[in-house]
């Protein structure tokens, strides 16, 4: 028993997906997340990719095993497998093109009729520094997150503004439900 306060025995592993229109920056938020890399030429690979990255909190290890559509969202065809077991979702739209973030109710529709509602939701307006073409303003952003009971951010995978941030407070959300047993 004593053990397990100092780290040992549980595991936690947290399925992230992240959705959104194609080209508002999905791969290269991951890519940030998990690597602190950015992509200027990335390709939409087909197909699906995850990777698993090691967070800290409370003095545990949770592992963020974060899924990326890699192009399928291109096709409206984001599978039920992609969805299967999420516990936190990022919806993501792109701050300089409005049609972007018309999508995101249509993304949250699809999340829901494949998930429990109890899933960590977090809204991101990515690409926050093209703030000379941007489209879609802060408040709007944050009215829909109000709207839709979720979580809201402005993130720059470019320049890394926010990126981790947006990760670890739906990695703590999750982490929260979780201890409550909501999820
Ligand atoms: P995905 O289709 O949603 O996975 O989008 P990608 O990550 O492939 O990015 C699409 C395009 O947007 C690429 O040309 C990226 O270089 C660019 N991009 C991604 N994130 C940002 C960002 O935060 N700022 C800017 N200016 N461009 C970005
Ligand atoms: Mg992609």
């Amino acid at each position: 028993m004593e053990e397990e306060g100092r780290g040992g025995g549980e595991e936690y592993l947290f399925k992230i997906v992240v959705i959104g229109d194609s080209a508002v920056g999905k791969s290269n938020l991951l890519s940030r997340f998990a690597r602190d890399e950015f992509d200027h030429n990335s390709k939409a690979t087909i197909g699906v990719e995850f990777q698993t990255q090691v967070v800290e909190l409370d003095g545990k290890e949770i592992k963020a095993q974060v899924w990326d559509t890699a192009g399928q969202e291109r096709f409206r065809a984001v599978t039920s497998a992609y969805y299967r077991g999420a516990v936190g979702a990022l919806i993501v739209y792109d701050i300089s093109r409005k049609i972007t973030f018309e999508s995101v109710k249509r993304w949250l529709e699809e999340l829901n009729t494949h998930c429990d509602t109890t899933v960590a939701k977090m809204l991101v307006g990515n690409k926050c520094d093209l703030e000379n073409i941007r489209e879609v303003s802060v408040d709007e952003g944050k009215a829909l997150a109000e709207e839709e009971g979720l979580f809201f951010i402005e993130t720059s995978a470019l320049d890394s503004t926010n990126v981790k941030k947006a990760f670890e407070i739906v990695i703590r959300e999750i982490y929260d439900k979780v201890s409550r047993r909501i999820l």
